[in-house]
């Protein structure tokens, strides 16, 4: 095939995809539907701040960016408690010094992507510009421009469908066929609210943790930023007696945060105001298969499998694809029937994996982390990592400080649970660890 490939969305796997690409030798155009965050202050869509781990930042390194992106991060070193009665108490992610996840900011780290790929000189970004429908027969794409109104048609050799989990790539894809495809709402949605810094100027709570106040059915979290205020994130049903659609007014807004949150009512400052202005956001899992069409289309990032946000690796996932994908472009060179082919085949599987791991984290999140059964286990998860370092590694881990592909996480992940749950019935404090039977369920 020519050298010019063309990429529809760029948020934040578009730019470092191209960048990959220009590593081949390829030019790149790159289609976004928004104008261009760096010249006119627009939102850059969800959530305002993203946790950081090892997947991304081994993308964000393999690019050459990650030495400007780290002076911008804030580590998180555990998941900050927050009871009912305003204690608070820090569960620490891992158990080694660099066993941390980043708080970055997503226009920033979206705006520096954007800068970077424009600065090799091969990419062109061009803002403004809606995909509506791909032609993958006659391998044409049609553009809008939302602001005039202006319509226009292109050619393409290869398309990539970077452009998010409403993908029109895709839906053409699947509307052409063979592509089986699942959207899955989550039914909760979520509100982002600001802690912002207090009169001095400084961070309203520990800045290096992630803050939650799991509630059962639904949760609040807190990131920091660099302007050491913190964007909480509600998660909340859509529907129901306690929900999106019932907590409507000032005073509901006030007494569910009252009842749930009371620790941060007086740092909230704009609370009933932002509850009531910002857009609730929708959640759901998108799983599809294959991600490929021929040697002429294929999805990546959120488009291909966008998940939930409760194991804070969309972004991280995203930008693995990349690495695998570029991965497959080193092994196969110009050959893109065997580099999708291979990139479907190997790698759909580990979007399905995330997918569901991110759906049983919300459980564990806004339920489990505060009661006294999951301490024991996760104690126990701890000192088994302790004891057998290289073959028992807790999942939250090995999905985040690990690179193992997330479809061997969760296997790998199934059967750990079955070994302390044998161990839960030989002890229920967790204390006693018995070797042997580890070691068999391990071989
Ligand atoms: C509340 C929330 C919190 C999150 N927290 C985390 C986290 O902590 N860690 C993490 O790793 N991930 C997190 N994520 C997930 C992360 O945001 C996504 O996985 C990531 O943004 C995927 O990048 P993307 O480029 O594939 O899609 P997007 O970032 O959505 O970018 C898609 C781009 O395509 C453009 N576009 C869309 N349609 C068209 C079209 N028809 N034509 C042209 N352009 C188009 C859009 O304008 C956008 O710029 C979170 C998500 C949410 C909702």
């Amino acid at each position: 095939m020519g050298r010019k490939i063309t990429l529809i969305g760029a948020g934040l796997t578009g730019p470092l995809l191209a960048t990959y690409l220009t590593q081949h030798g390829y030019e790149v155009d790159i289609y976004e539907r928004r104008s261009d965050m760096r010249k006119e202050t627009i939102s850059a869509g969800r959530s305002i701040n993203l946790a950081m781990s090892v997947r991304g930042i081994q993308a964000l390194k393999e690019v050459g960016i990650y030495e400007k992106i780290k002076p911008l991060t804030i580590p998180m070193k555990g998941r900050m408690i927050h009871g009912l009665n305003g204690s608070t108490h820090l569960q620490p992610y891992g158990q080694k010094e660099e066993e941390v996840i980043y708080s970055v900011s997503r226009a920033t780290l979206n705006m520096e992507l954007m800068s970077l790929a424009e600065e090799t000189g091969k990419i062109r970004i061009y803002f403004n510009q809606k995909c509506t429908h791909v032609d993958l027969d006659k391998k044409r794409f049609n553009i809008l421009n939302e602001s005039t109104g202006e319509e226009s048609d292109h050619s393409f050799q290869l398309i990539i469908g970077v452009d998010g989990s409403a993908s029109a790539v895709r839906n053409s894809m699947v509307d052409r066929g063979k592509i089986q495809f699942t959207d899955k709402p989550l039914g909760h949605g979520y509100k982002e609210l600001t802690i912002p810094p207090s009169e001095t100027g400084e961070f309203q709570l520990e800045p290096n943790a992630l803050h939650i106040w799991p509630r059962g059915k639904f949760m609040l979290i807190a990131l920091p930023n660099m302007d050491r205020s913190f964007t909480c994130t509600l998660f909340f049903p859509m529907e129901g007696e306690t929900s999106f659609a019932t907590v409507n007014s000032k005073e509901k807004i006030i007494s569910l945060f009252e009842a749930y949150f009371p620790d941060s009512i007086s740092i909230l400052n704009r609370l009933t105001e932002e509850y009531r202005t910002n857009p609730t956001g929708i959640l759901g899992s998108v799983y599809c298969d294959p991600w490929h069409l021929g040697d002429s289309a294929v999805l990546l990032g959120d488009a291909a499998h966008a998940v939930v946000p409760f194991f804070g690796q969309g972004m991280n996932a995203s930008f693995q694809d990349c690495t695998v994908l570029n991965g497959l472009m080193i092994e196969h060179g110009d050959d893109w029937k065997t580099i999708l082919n291979e990139f479907s085949q190997l790698h759909v599987k580990n979007g399905h994996a995330i997918a569901n791991m991110a759906l049983e984290n919300y459980i564990e999140m806004r339920d489990k982390v505060n009661d006294s059964q999951y301490r024991i286990r996760r104690k126990l998860e701890l000192a088994l990592e302790n004891q057998f370092p290289d073959r028992f590694i807790p999942r939250y881990s090995m999905v985040s400080f690990h690179q193992i592909p997330y479809s061997k996480v969760y296997k790998r992940g199934n059967l750990q649970l079955k070994i302390i749950e044998a161990l839960l019935d030989l002890d229920p404090n967790g204390k006693t660890i018995d070797r042997v039977l580890v070691e068999k369920m391990l071989n």
